[in-house]
């Protein structure tokens, strides 16, 4: 039997920043948690609670600490309140995450849709910064047509780039100002690639990787 290991396996550039981060924050002494998990990868999530940098979930009692903010982001709405409440901030957002947030923000006055899992926290802090025409629409979903003059449109950063095609080509017809943000990582496009070819020449394919973590998810 020969396993082939993908081209693109491992960490992404996000992921390894964070953790990173983390880590450095935590060497300084202070009481370091991070704002729900820092990835999506439980194991390494158990070796940071080992190392004393624990995940604190109620936001409402995190106070005085220094807090790594997760490499997919939280809500603008979260992101103060724990700046209110006199904690240090490390902000380990990944920086495509980042720049999606900061896209939405800049369009925040005009219809706008992101495409991804409504589920996903990145997702759900993507939407705190919208105003009130943003809207969460799945891959696959239909959009219910209006004929907007000018419509926005930004994706989940570990969707399918082929998901985001499809949503333009349904609306275009329909839009007579389309502005289209590509904010899919390359990480998540190289792993999608890689995994393709690599299961045209295999009989079997594994992935490995968190349940919960999108990237994974989307290679199945
Ligand atoms: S946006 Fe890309 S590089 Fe950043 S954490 Fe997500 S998958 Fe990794």
């Amino acid at each position: 039997m020969q396993v082939f290991l993908a081209e693109h396996s491992g960490f992404c550039f996000g992921v390894r920043r964070a953790v990173k981060m983390a880590l450095a924050a935590h060497n300084s002494n202070d009481d370091v948690c991070t704002y729900g998990e820092l990835i999506h990868n439980p194991q390494i999530v158990q070796k940071l609670e080992e190392e004393g940098i624990s995940v604190c979930k109620d936001i409402e009692h995190i106070k005085g600490k220094k807090v790594v903010i997760r490499s997919h982001g939280i809500a603008r709405e979260d992101l103060e309140l724990l700046q209110t409440a006199g904690n240090k901030i490390i902000d380990a957002t990944c920086p495509y995450v980042k720049r999606a947030q900061e896209l939405v923000s800049s369009v925040k006055d005009l219809p706008l849709l992101i495409m991804g899992d409504p589920d996903h926290p990145e997702v759900q802090a993507l939407l705190s910064y919208g105003g009130k025409q943003t809207k969460i629409i799945q891959p696959g979903e239909k959009p219910e047509f209006q004929n907007w003059e000018t419509l926005c449109i930004v994706s989940q950063t570990t969707q399918k780039l082929s998901n985001l095609q499809e949503l333009v080509a349904q609306v275009l017809p329909h839009t007579l100002e389309l502005r289209v943000f590509n904010t899919i990582c390359n990480a998540t496009t190289q792993r999608q690639e890689a995994a393709l070819q690599l299961a045209k020449n295999s009989d079997l394919m594994i992935v490995i990787g968190g349940k919960h973590s999108a990237n994974t998810r989307v290679l199945q």
